[in-house]
């Protein structure tokens, strides 16, 4: 008999209504690649969140295992860069999307798509940093490149008490720059300056087309309003990275900030990013990122808690980080 393990499958019938259950698959089951990996860690991402509560069409392939990140150990591979027990972390690719995810005990991905677990980091740890964390990583390694260094002025997190604002607080507090949370929950302000926040301000609603100049960078998870009012606040020359969506996929702003001020939108991806900027934004992380910070942002669950955080999540009610050790 094949060994087994659990996993997540989200289905859709023929009126095209989601299903989500826990199944039992074997290695046979999984799809193809050339790496195959023991998942030890993984961790529940916004994204995931419209996956499995069927939110935004995040997911394009029917059944799937969901769960766009993990780490874990490389039980066979035919890919030259890989071995049995290398230890390993995946983000993105469309993996949850339209490749077989995190959420099930193995996982078959191409090894392009995998990059070293960095020395003196557990898959947990890497997972509490998760795809969030990377992507804050990747916010202020865009920011750094434009110039944004710290004698420039204060630098402003949006969706602070979320993953990648967490993180992002983090990273930059940690690096030296004054940061001003931004966020919808006034009670998490305690969290966010032991995060390392100098500042914690709350959400803007509809934005002037400029405002008073507050801040010289800004890393953005929420879109919408709140990413128009980061612009409209943003000094001379300044420039803010933004990567999500929280509060919704619309920019209602104008062009005031970029043609009166030289204010830069910087747009990250994380998902399609390739090889060597993953591998800088993984290098950075180990030596930028306080790993005993890292512990007070990130809560740790079982696979049996996917599912609910999973639904939580889209709902903001999750703080910082979720790890599911599996
Ligand atoms: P979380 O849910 O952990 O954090 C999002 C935060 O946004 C919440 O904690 C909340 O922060 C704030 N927020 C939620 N809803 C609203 C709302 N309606 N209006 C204003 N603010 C809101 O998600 P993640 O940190 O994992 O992801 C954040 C965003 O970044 C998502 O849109 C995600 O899809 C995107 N993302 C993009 C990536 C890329 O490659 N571009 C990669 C990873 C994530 P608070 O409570 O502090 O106000």
């Amino acid at each position: 008999m094949p060994e087994t393990f659990k996993a997540i499958l989200v289905s859709r019938d023929a009126e095209k209504k989601q299903s989500v259950a826990v199944t039992d698959l074997t290695e046979a089951d999984l799809m193809e690649g050339d790496v195959t990996v023991a998942v030890e860690a993984t961790t529940v991402n916004y994204k995931d969140g419209l996956a499995i509560s069927g939110k935004a069409p995040v997911i394009r392939r029917w059944p799937l295992v969901p769960g766009i990140d993990f780490a874990g150990t490389v039980i066979s591979s035919s890919h030259a860069d890989w071995r049995k027990g290398d230890k390993v972390i995946l983000n993105g690719w469309g993996v949850g999307e339209t490749h077989f995810g995190a959420y099930a005990g193995r996982a078959r991905v191409k090894g392009d798509w995998l990059v070293p677990l960095p020395q003196g980091m557990s898959p947990h740890d890497a997972m509490a940093i998760g795809t969030a964390g990377y992507t804050a990583m990747l916010c202020v390694i865009a920011l750094e490149r434009h110039g944004i260094v710290l004698d420039r002025g204060p630098v402003v997190v949006t969706g602070a008490a979320g993953g990648v604002g967490s993180v992002a607080v983090s990273i930059l507090s940690s690096l030296g720059y004054h940061v001003i949370a931004s966020t919808g929950r006034s009670a998490e302000s305690p969290y966010l300056i032991d995060l390392g926040a100098a500042e914690v301000i709350s959400r803007y609603e509809p934005a002037k087309p400029l405002a008073k100049e507050r801040w010289a960078g800004g890393v953005d998870a929420v879109g919408s309003h709140t990413l128009a009012n980061v612009l409209s606040m943003t000094s001379y020359g300044g420039a803010v990275a933004a990567c999500g969506l929280a509060g919704g996929m619309d920019l209602p702003a104008s062009v005031a900030p970029f043609i009166l001020r030289g204010v830069c939108l910087l747009g990250i991806d994380s998902v399609m990013a390739p090889k060597p900027v993953r591998m800088e934004a993984w290098r950075r992380i180990g030596t930028d990122l306080d790993l005993q910070k890292l512990a007070s942002l990130s809560t740790t669950i079982g696979f049996d808690g996917i599912i609910d955080a999973a639904h939580d999540i889209v709902e903001g009610k999750i703080r910082g980080r979720v790890v599911v050790d599996m």
